[in-house]
């Protein structure tokens, strides 16, 4: 079994998978903690196991389980990379992120995707813990900071001067607000051939060293926080969008002319909604319309990857589906990398999310 970008050689799609370690709080009391997952060998795919009665989740019944499994049927699910409990967050930037960073610097635009469940690992694996420099623990969007202005001050190519910006964007509800400068919301998507897809009003920050990131970060996920608390978690049912733009100019002289050649990459670094299926049921009014619209935004999501990756269903590719996809436009497909990094729990109470999750990111093989 092989990956499906394995099978097509297209070495500008990837899809890849994180299994994050057990929590404390999953390994608590006396209770043996019950691993459903497992990785070959050569970390190109995974299976979760299904046990008898794996609906039950309370824990006297995992107990039993665990002393008793029967193991009714193993789903077997192949990938670009499997990344287990132990894998390091720098191995999962070199492995994964920095070909995109590269590709960008090269004038090209790329996509990096953290989806899954809430709780397994999105904003972990995208920002990391602190973002100080040489933490450890520190996520894509620091490290591909850092790749970026170690480029520019090694004077890659001395004859160019670069401009890096970033920008920091929230979708909640289809609803575009700016993390950056609290007070603009309800931002519309344009496009010119100029700048390609942009939004409209959205704040740009000139970046010149990666501590200046690193405080654009921590204003934005203290807004995205701080809305977190007024309104009931919005973070986790919310798609944060943090972009950068590199524009690389550079000049030639040849004999007495000069010219002038420019390039510009996107860098799009997505932390989406938690994907777990909510329970219609019950919820009513504003909440019933969230989880409608957080349904459709990634199931819309799904559709212009899978569309990507059929050479059949290339002709129609349905971005204006959603604000996410229509905002991604010009930065998914084509020569533009892209990488789905799927998320998952390793805890037995989450076998149906996990395995929707892996159902999720074969389709968008
Ligand atoms: P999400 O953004 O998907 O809701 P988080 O990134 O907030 O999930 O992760 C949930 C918890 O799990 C956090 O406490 C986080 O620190 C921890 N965590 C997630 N992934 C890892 C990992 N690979 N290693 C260690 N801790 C992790
Ligand atoms: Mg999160």
């Amino acid at each position: 079994q092989q990956s499906m970008s394995a099978m097509t050689g297209n070495q500008n799609f990837k899809v890849v998978i994180r299994i994050r370690p057990p929590l404390p709080r999953e390994q608590n009391e006396n209770l043996e903690f019950l691993p459903i997952t497992q990785i070959s060998s050569d970390n190109k795919s995974c299976s979760i196991q299904e046990y008898l009665g794996a609906e039950v989740t309370e824990h006297g019944r995992q107990r039993d389980i665990a002393e008793n499994p029967h193991i009714i049927t193993r789903h077997q699910f192949a990938f670009d990379y499997v990344y287990g409990p132990d894998s390091t967050q720098s191995h999962v930037y070199e492995n994964t992120a920095r070909p995109a960073v590269l590709s960008v610097l090269e004038g090209y635009n790329a996509t990096i995707l953290a989806y899954g469940q809430t709780g397994t690992g999105k904003t972990y694996t995208m920002e990391g813990f602190k973002c100080h420099q040489n933490d450890p623990q520190r996520g894509i969007i620091p490290r591909a900071m850092e790749e970026i202005f170690r480029y520019i001050q090694n004077g890659a190519n001395m004859h160019s001067t670069f401009m890096v910006r970033a920008s920091y964007l929230q979708i909640y509800n289809e609803n575009i607000s700016d993390l950056l400068k609290t007070e603009r919301s309800s931002l519309q998507i344009r496009e010119d051939k100029k700048r390609g897809v942009f939004v409209e009003g959205l704040s740009e920050w000139a970046v010149r060293t990666p501590h200046e990131i690193y405080s654009l970060m921590q204003r934005g996920a203290m807004v995205r926080t701080t809305a977190a608390t007024k309104m009931n978690d919005v973070s986790s049912r919310s798609h944060a969008v943090f972009i950068m733009i590199v524009e690389q100019m550079t000049m030639n002289q040849e004999n007495n002319d000069v010219s002038k050649q420019i390039k510009v990459g996107k860098l799009n670094l997505v932390d989406l909604a938690g994907s777990e299926r909510v329970r219609v049921t019950g919820a009513t009014g504003i909440r019933l319309e969230e989880c409608k619209r957080i349904n459709q935004s990634l199931s819309a999501l799904g559709n212009v990857i899978a569309a990507l990756t059929d050479m059949k269903a290339r002709n129609h590719i349905p971005y204006r589906d959603s604000k996410l996809t229509r905002l991604l436009e010009d930065s998914l497909g084509g020569n533009c990398k892209t990488t789905m990094m799927a998320m998952v729990s390793p805890a037995f109470d989450s076998f149906s999310e996990s395995l929707s999750t892996l159902k999720f990111a074969t389709r968008a093989k």
